[in-house]
């Protein structure tokens, strides 16, 4: 008998997170089948398929060819995880909708007797209605582009306590768009968000300034990811390693980004964490410098400080939704709050911190010209704002990378 094949199933798979989740739980030879919809039938023929998962757009059309499907999967209409059985036959399985339950109860967010409303009626939108429903909901509304409860009508719902948020908007590479926003539902105290990349969305940011907690697409997908191992191997997979996965899957995907003041040490410092940790290191104001063709000092002098940070904020939205980088940015970049959203979705943030007298002015068009103290003073609460961390560089560039990557290690949740 050959070896049996694992991995995930799907037509574009450029994205996915699955293979080091499935790899970090022990199945090191999870691989990626990107298959186009004429070559399905024969792929799902193969004699050698030991187990698959499965995503957009085949969760459906796989049913066809499973032998048995689990009753889950039946009643949602749509099958995430494909096993060889023992006896030969391919059996079809849901595991979204433990990875859904995971989710909700790991944000601390409850269906029982509420009114969930559902944006968005694709494949997810089954899961959470099933999830809903077996969670004994008190209504349960979807909301459709064509639908009848449409996003022109979202008032008739101003009740709603829990938003499901299973539609793509917001997702990379178009992150910042908001599916509905939850200032429209002054009751709602729970916002399960399905997406995963980027971290945290935009629906996620505005949940959070209303004090409204939201839920991690990661945590969703680790944890239907264990569901399916267990399912390939028939071993049981303890709780606890939805949490370690969860871990290692921020951790690795988290951008680590560093502010500061100018000549704090940021590029020096994010050039030496790059060797400690072989991530990329993108300097933002290099990335500006090198699209503009000009140097800073000379964008600020010929255009101004507005067109500068109109470019530097355009920097940090193209590199704060890219994953598992160090971005370094220049020390105004804290002056615009649309890049705290930029920088934070996907990131991490440490300030650098090094004492005035330390900094370097040449070549600084700020640096230069004002005043350190001033500039320090108009800038602190706004770097204690952004950080989530703040290191101080007085030694070496590559003591104060090891400070940062070992509280990166222990705190990247
Ligand atoms: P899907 O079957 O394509 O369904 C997405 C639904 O979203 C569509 O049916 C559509 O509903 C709505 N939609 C699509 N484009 C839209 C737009 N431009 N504006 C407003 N609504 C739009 O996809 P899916 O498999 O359900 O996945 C949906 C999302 O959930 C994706 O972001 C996926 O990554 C995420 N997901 C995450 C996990 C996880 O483990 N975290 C698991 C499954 C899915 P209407 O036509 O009714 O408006």
């Amino acid at each position: 008998m050959r070896e049996r094949i694992y991995g995930l199933l799907g037509r574009t798979l450029k994205h996915s997170y699955s293979v080091p989740i499935h790899r970090a739980l022990g199945n090191e030879g999870y691989a990626l089948f990107e298959i186009e919809p004429d070559q399905l039938c024969a792929f799902l023929a193969r004699e050698d398929i030991g187990g698959l998962n499965v995503t957009i757009p085949y969760k459906r059309d796989v049913m066809a060819f499973c032998d048995v499907l689990d009753e889950t999967a039946r009643e949602i209409g749509s099958v995430n995880t494909i096993v060889r059985r023992a006896d030969g036959l391919l059996a079809g399985y849901n595991t979204d909708a433990y990875g859904l339950r995971y989710m909700a109860a790991h944000a601390g967010i409850s269906l029982a007797g509420k009114k969930v409303v559902i944006l968005g009626s694709g494949g997810a939108s089954l899961t959470a209605q099933s999830v809903a429903k077996a969670a004994s909901a008190k209504e349960i509304v979807v909301v459709s582009r064509g639908g009848t409860d449409n996003y022109d009508n979202l008032n008739r719902h101003a009740d709603a306590q829990v938003l499901v948020n299973t539609t793509p908007i917001g997702m990379y590479p178009h992150t910042g768009e908001l599916p509905a926003d939850p200032a429209l539902f002054p009751a709602c105290e729970g916002v399960l968000e399905l997406i995963y990349n980027p971290r945290r969305t935009a629906l996620a940011f505005r949940a959070a300034e209303r004090g409204i907690p939201s839920s991690e697409g990661l945590s969703m997908l680790t944890a239907q990811a264990k569901a399916a191992e267990e399912l390939f191997f028939g071993r049981a997979i303890p709780d606890g390693e939805n949490e370690r996965i969860l871990h290692l899957m921020r951790q690795s995907t988290q951008n680590i980004v560093l502010i500061g003041m100018p000549g704090s040490g940021k590029t020096t410092v994010g050039t030496a964490l790059a060797r400690l940790t072989g991530r990329a290191a993108i300097d933002l104001d290099e990335k500006i410098m090198q699209a503009d063709g000009r140097t800073i000092p000379e964008i600020f002098a010929q255009s101004g400080e507005a067109a500068f940070r109109t470019l530097e904020r355009e920097a940090a939205q193209t590199w704060g939704k890219e994953s598992g980088l160090i971005l370094v940015t220049g020390g105004g970049v804290v002056k615009d709050e649309r890049n705290y959203h930029s920088l934070k979705q996907n990131g991490r943030i440490y300030q650098i911190e090094r004492a005035l007298s330390l900094l370097p002015r040449e070549g600084r068009p700020l640096s230069q010209a004002a005043d350190l103290n001033a500039m320090l003073r108009e800038r602190a609460p706004l770097y204690a704002h952004f950080r989530d961390a703040s290191i101080s560089n007085k030694t070496t560039p590559e003591d104060t990378a090891k400070q940062i990557w070992q509280e990166f290690c222990g705190n990247a949740d």
